[in-house]
């Protein structure tokens, strides 16, 4: 085994256990309890969850999906979490570190910067997606990181992400873009179309990528996926009924998809805009 491969596996185990601790947020956030202190407790019985049996995927696996103590059933959603962060993580390694011969300051800088940023793209889709809600700390109070993280991994190597100046104008950009749709909204409406939760979101997304083209790409990919969703929820549940799915998770979607695949993305609008022009 070479060291490249022993470090993928270590960073795959490092986004298993990122895992579980969003897990913890996703449970305590949206309830303002502290996700340091009480430790890992069944919901069902309250009684402590040993080390042994809080491993990343194998507990549920072992344990098939009950509690020890009470025998109570564990959602699948916690293994799934799990799962998604690991591979997300591993996906940001592997493309912010190409090999080997990277494996510097700068790149390990941008892979912990992208790593954090997925990470809070995963809490908060499924905190949005059971409560509605989105947490500041993973929305607007995060977009000095993402200015402070484009401005230190530009000392480092400036040719690696945007600069701290297109992640601010990103932020800005993308709170004030939803902003003004939603004042839009509520001007004809007269009523919330588009939560403060998603202008803040765009906000920290665009603090992340930068504003063009990230910020079209997300906002195009969330509103595709959004729509596909929408009519598939309509014709589902019958029509008459009020649709409410939260917009956050689809933000967050665009995100990741525009920060994995961004780059081909655009080449290949640019590749299909004189086809289209013509
Ligand atoms: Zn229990």
């Amino acid at each position: 085994m070479n060291l490249w491969i022993v470090l993928q596996v270590f960073v795959l185990i490092l986004g298993l256990c990122l895992g579980s601790f969003l897990n913890v947020c996703i449970a305590r956030m949206p309830d303002d309890r502290s996700v340091v202190s009480p430790p890992s407790h069944c919901p069902h019985c309250g009684s402590g969850i040993a080390w042994y049996d809080n491993i990343p995927i194998l507990s549920w696996l072992l344990l098939r999906a009950r509690c020890r103590s009470c025998g109570n059933g564990i959602a699948a959603t916690y293994p799934l979490i799990e799962a998604a962060t690991g591979l997300l993580v591993l996906l940001c390694w592997r493309q912010a570190i190409p090999g080997v011969e990277a494996l510097d300051a700068a790149h390990i800088a941008l892979f912990a910067y992208h790593a954090t940023f997925v990470c809070m793209l995963v809490a908060l889709t499924f905190i949005d997606l059971d409560h509605y809600i989105i947490p500041d700390e993973f929305s607007i109070y995060a977009v000095p990181v993402g200015v402070l993280g484009a401005l230190g991994i530009g000392l480092l190597a400036p040719e690696l992400a945007p600069s701290w100046k297109q992640a601010l104008v990103g932020a800005l950009v993308g709170g004030g873009f939803l902003l003004a749709v939603a004042g839009v909204y509520w001007l004809i409406r007269r009523e919330e179309g588009i939560g403060l939760g998603d202008v803040k979101l765009l906000a920290m997304i665009g603090s992340f990528l930068g504003a063009f083209p990230a910020l079209f790409l997300v906002m195009l990919l969330s509103s595709i996926i959004g729509s596909i969703v929408g009519i598939g929820h309509i014709v589902l549940r019958g029509r008459g009924l009020r649709t409410a799915i939260p917009f956050g998770p689809f933000l967050a979607l665009g995100a990741l998809v525009t920060l994995f695949f961004g780059d081909v993305l655009v080449r290949l609008l640019l590749l299909g805009l004189p086809g289209v022009m013509s």
